[in-house]
């Protein structure tokens, strides 16, 4: 593959050209290719030009993902558009028009030779602002797209063999990316949306972790209306970093939709465009720190085409540029477009008197906007509700923990690696069987390289640090010792997951893994083993949650094996195994709880590893 860059851009690669404005529903559907006039001129504005001009994508680009019959289908109503309804195209949402399958190839095209811009190594970043089709399936148009350009970007990444983190902004769910990856391990897909008990496309629930190996790969953040900016942000905030240390990811690819704004007409989340900045810079942060800086960010929805979808164009972009927005949108493009917006965009009812919706000064929205009365203070208290759930459930609990501890942070600064641990691709050499080592100290630690996948995050150098504070902290830990590698590990401390003060006189298990080389021999049970012992000895009880997200990352096992594993490990360690508290089970039913309890222990004791159990 050649390189066609001549200069490299001063920010991300932008993809526009003639084929964007042909993606083309006609004059009264809300995803119009107007948006493309002050959009793409509020993108010149800040200093990004157009350095990649879509081109269509071919077939067998296409059946990476789509149906050959499908793609047929569309070629069909591009020659003539007048056939009946069938795959989703027809009167509605997704109506035919001449030319579809051209222009909506172009947008796949447009993603896919950007992703592999930077695969190569031309650029870092890329964004393509008239990407972002996430509804599209594999036989069926759906929610104005045609063919999916972003699962077809991250199709792209996984034939070089690369594992992709997806994160989806938009006001919708990204179910179409979700649904084409959802058996895939090596892609991870997180997506926050409107519910969709209230919006389009009606997915997009915490229950939909992906399948079979791929459980616990599919990430599903669902707010109701109205619960506005702080709440999605805050949700951004509470998992993007982290998931993205658990998983490791070699690339980004994300959906910055603009319309979750408050003044979008066809959605209740009532965002800024000043979140939606700041969680493009959190994902710009997340690819330097964990992807090597690669990153794909496309557009999406957003029907406030004047008023809302070029600032939000503007500040993503601006984003992976590392340049802060100017003040004030310029004064000239702002009398550009005054006419049109005032035009075309309309005002949310009792807002602004139909066809006078000015448009902003700048860049962000203002900070009292929009206004607290017109937020809701429940859909807030269910936004925190549904980040807690996520954590316990899809987080691994030694991240949450760890985060909660304070012995990490997973969006501060890279750590000062002075590790003794493998780079994260290389295992250590197979050496003498491991020794079991009943009580690891913070000391040992030091004198330990830490093998890779033995316990989250993916990189074992961060794992390394992690176990170190850990263990300084007064976290206990049996391990696995071979010459001078830990290739095992078994830790608890203090801490449960909504009340990570912890409950007195209990502790929780907050990893247990052994490096591939060395599984299936037993380690796990033993150190297990030990672990209850110590407990025992303290007279301290130990709890376990078994979820979804306690899994090798790298080549996780399918779910019903985990489960399988996990419950004898647990039996087999001397604790009892029980379901997992409702609120769990209800999103993966899978889950499951054990529960170590001393011998020794008083009628308080005993009841208090109860509270732990309702804590959760
Ligand atoms: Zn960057």
């Amino acid at each position: 593959m050649e390189s066609w860059l001549t200069t490299m851009p001063d920010g991300p690669l932008l993809v526009y050209g003639p084929n964007s404005l042909a993606y083309d529903f006609g004059p009264n559907h809300p995803l119009s290719p107007r948006r493309f006039g002050p959009g793409i001129e509020l993108l010149r504005a800040v200093g990004a030009e157009p350095g990649l001009a879509p081109e269509p994508a071919a077939d067998a680009e296409l059946e990476w993902l789509h149906a050959a019959d499908y793609i047929a289908t569309v070629r069909r109503f591009s020659r003539d558009p007048g056939g009946g309804p069938t795959a989703g195209i027809g009167p509605g949402d997704d109506p035919a028009f001449a030319g579809m399958h051209e222009a909506a190839a172009s947008v796949a095209g447009g993603s896919i030779r950007a992703i592999e811009a930077i695969l190569r190594g031309d650029i870092e970043h890329a964004y393509h602002p008239g990407g972002g089709l996430h509804h599209a399936m594999r036989a069926r148009a759906s929610g104005f797209c045609i063919y999916n350009d972003v699962a077809l970007a991250i199709a792209r990444a996984r034939c070089d063999g690369l594992r992709v983190l997806y994160v989806d902004l938009d006001v919708h769910h990204g179910d179409g990316v979700q649904t084409l990856h959802y058996d895939d391990p090596g892609v991870l897909t997180v997506s926050f949306h409107e519910s969709g008990r209230s919006l389009f496309p009606g997915s997009g629930f915490v229950d939909e972790l992906g399948e079979g190996s791929a459980a616990g790969t599919s990430i599903n953040m669902p707010l109701e209306a109205l619960c506005g900016p702080e709440p999605w942000l805050a949700a951004v905030r509470a998992i993007v970093s982290t998931l993205a240390a658990a998983f490791g990811p070699d690339i980004v690819v994300s959906q910055h939709g603009a319309d979750g704004h408050f003044w979008d007409p066809l959605a209740h989340l009532s965002l800024t465009t000043t979140a939606m900045g700041e969680a493009a810079r959190l994902i710009d942060g997340v690819a330097h720190r964990y992807a090597g800086g690669r990153w794909l960010a496309t557009g999406g929805g957003g029907y406030a085409i004047y008023r809302v979808v070029p600032r939000a164009w503007a500040l993503t972009w601006l984003a992976g540029a590392h340049r802060d927005a100017p003040e004030r949108l310029p004064d000239d493009w702002r009398a550009r477009w005054a006419g049109d917006a005032a035009r075309w965009d309309e005002a949310p009812a009792g807002e602004a008197p139909a066809g006078e919706a000015p448009l902003p000064d700048g860049f962000d929205d203002p900070p009292d906007f929009p206004s607290g009365r017109s937020l809701s203070l429940a859909a807030a208290v269910r936004a925190k509700e549904t980040v807690s759930l996520v954590r316990t459930v899809l987080v691994p609990a030694l991240l949450s923990v760890a985060e909660d501890r304070g012995w990490w942070q997973p969006d501060g600064e890279g750590p000062e690696i002075v590790t003794r641990a493998a780079p994260p691709a290389e295992a250590p050499p197979a050496a003498t069987y491991p020794t079991v080592v009943a009580s690891l100290t913070a000391d040992m630690i030091e004198e330990l390289s830490l093998s890779p996948r033995v316990v989250a995050p993916a990189d074992p150098r961060v794992a390394w640090e992690l176990l170190r504070a850990a263990l300084r902290d007064g976290a206990v830990a049996a391990g696995a010792v071979s010459g001078e590698w830990l290739v095992g590990v078994a830790l608890a401390a203090p801490g449960a997951a909504a009340a990570p003060a912890s409950i007195d006189g209990v502790d929780r298990l907050l990893a247990l893994g052994v490096a591939p080389e060395w599984r299936r021999g037993g380690l796990a049970t033993a150190m297990l083993r030990a672990l209850v012992d110590e407990q025992d000895r303290r007279g301290r009880s130990l709890v376990a949650l078994h979820t979804v997200a306690e899994r090798d990352v790298f080549d996780p096992l399918p779910r019903a094996v985990r489960r399988g594993v996990a419950v004898s490990l647990a039996r087999a360690s001397g604790m009892t195994v029980t379901p997992a508290p409702p609120r769990i089970a209800a999103v993966d039913a899978a889950a499951c709880l054990a529960v170590h309890v001393p011998s020794s222990a008083s009628p308080d004791l005993r009841s208090r590893a109860g509270d732990w159990h309702d804590s959760l």
